[in-house]
């Protein structure tokens, strides 16, 4: 990747980043992949030297940095060679706690964020519903109030819960208020941020087998007569939706971080492959056709990592908070922002790692050459969190003015 123009402070990211992810080789991930073993090694790693906490308050033992520093990170983080996979077992301790970092409570903030820099906890993140999809406001888990007024009770179920196997917390998205009871199907839902304790009566997770990104567990939530005290509530009650918005964003940013640094990863290995095999008396890479999809997956990147850290960048800087703060930057337009670079980047990141397979010829399908293992994993962008089709209606919409098509 070309990293002119980058802050000092994101290079800073990205040198200690990758020096720490140089302990993890190549066949590390292939192995952790074919076996389906977490990757708790490169967790505690980061953990130790301080880095899930990046984007969290420093006076919880954060580094209070931005987005854009973070998603230099989870970028950073997947073009070493850990791909998405060691990207998702990162992601949700930066994300998720975003908005637990914002509109909870100091007392909440310092007992709920505290132990996730550490290292000690770690987060998941419950939205996806199988009956519901990306129709995130029809969710139908709910969260009812205790008669006796000291907590709720949660019942219904999440699908495709990254790290749930592994997790100490869960940012949980329930409704709280019957969906024909309020104004808009926006209202009632509720943010808690709940322990996740499988050895709980109430609770179970069940593993999903996959594609791609086998060392993180994906799984099935079910949640019966499942008991959260009162103060997992983060925020107020019934906006939820709003509240938890601000991680999604967030998301969308480091998501699109990731799905460059598997594009970059990829092409690294298909370029030095290309270099170095020789066909008919001279290397692949002489030949037009391998040298010029190459070249055009290189300048899809370059062209999704502006639009990606423009993205971070609107979203650092619409907080209030943060010392280049523009009032002028709206909610908008970090949406739109944030949701065209994750699409941009997410095919980017595709293309990259399929002409990537189909460079190296044969061996681009050999595990052992690692960019089948990031093909694979380049489709998570594409699905998740939101899916193309989606982002599209959305810039359709909300960008273009154009009438909504679902
Ligand atoms: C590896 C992986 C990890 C994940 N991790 C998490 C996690 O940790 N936490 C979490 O909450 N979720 C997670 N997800 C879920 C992910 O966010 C969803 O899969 C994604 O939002 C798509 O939802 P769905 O699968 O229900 O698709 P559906 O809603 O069933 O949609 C299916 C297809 O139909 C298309 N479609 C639907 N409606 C329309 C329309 N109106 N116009 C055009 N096209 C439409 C969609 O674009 C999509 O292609 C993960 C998913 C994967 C694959």
């Amino acid at each position: 990747m070309e990293t002119s123009g980058f802050s000092p402070e994101q290079l800073t990211v990205r040198d200690a980043i990758l020096k720490i992810c140089s302990n993890f080789s190549d066949d590390y991930w292939m192995e952790h992949d074919q076996t389906e073993t977490y990757p708790h090694e490169l967790h505690a790693a980061l953990a130790k030297d301080g880095w899930i906490g990046i984007a969290l308050p420093e006076e919880l033992g954060g580094a209070g940095l931005g987005i854009s520093e973070a998603t230099m990170m989870l970028q950073s983080i997947a073009e070493s060679g850990a791909g998405l996979a060691g990207a998702q077992s990162i992601h949700a301790n930066v994300y998720a706690t975003q908005p637990v970092a914002k509109f909870a409570t100091p007392d909440q903030r310092g007992r709920f964020l505290t132990k996730i820099i550490s290292g000690e906890w770690r987060t998941c993140f419950g939205v996806t519903e199988p009956n519901t999809g990306l129709e995130t406001l029809k969710l139908t888990t709910t969260a009812l109030p205790d008669p006796d007024g000291d907590g709720y009770t949660v019942t219904g179920q999440k699908i495709w819960i990254s790290s749930a196997q592994v997790a100490t917390k869960m940012v949980l998205l329930a409704r709280t208020t019957p969906i024909e009871e309020v104004k808009k199907p926006s209202e009632g839902l509720s943010m808690f941020y709940v322990d996740f304790d499988l050895s709980q009566p109430g609770l179970e997770a069940k593993r999903i087998k996959k594609m791609g990104g086998r060392a993180v567990d994906a799984n099935q939530v079910f949640f019966d007569n499942y008991k959260i005290p009162k103060d997992s509530l983060i925020g107020q009650e019934g906006q939820g939706f709003k509240i938890i918005l601000h991680g999604m964003n967030a998301e969308r940013c480091l998501l699109a971080g990731e799905a460059l640094g598997l594009g970059y990863a990829a092409l690294a290995k298909a370029t030095k492959y290309a270099r170095e095999r020789i066909v008919f008396g001279r290397p692949i890479g002489q030949n037009q056709a391998i040298q010029h999809p190459l070249a055009e997956a290189y300048m899809h990147l370059e062209a999704a990592k502006l639009a990606t850290y423009h993205a971070a960048r609107l979203y650092d800087r619409s907080s209030p908070n943060h010392p280049e703060y523009d009032s002028t930057i709206t909610q908008h337009a970090v949406g739109i922002a944030c949701n065209s670079a994750k699409y941009l980047a997410a095919e980017a990141g595709f293309r990259a790692c399929e002409r990537s397979v189909m460079s190296m010829g044969g061996m681009g399908y050999a595990a052992e050459y690692h960019v089948e293992r990031y093909l694979r994993e380049s489709f998570v962008p594409r699905i998740a969190p939101v899916s193309r089709e989606m982002i599209m209606n959305f810039v359709g919409e909300r960008a273009l003015g154009l009438p909504r098509s679902y």
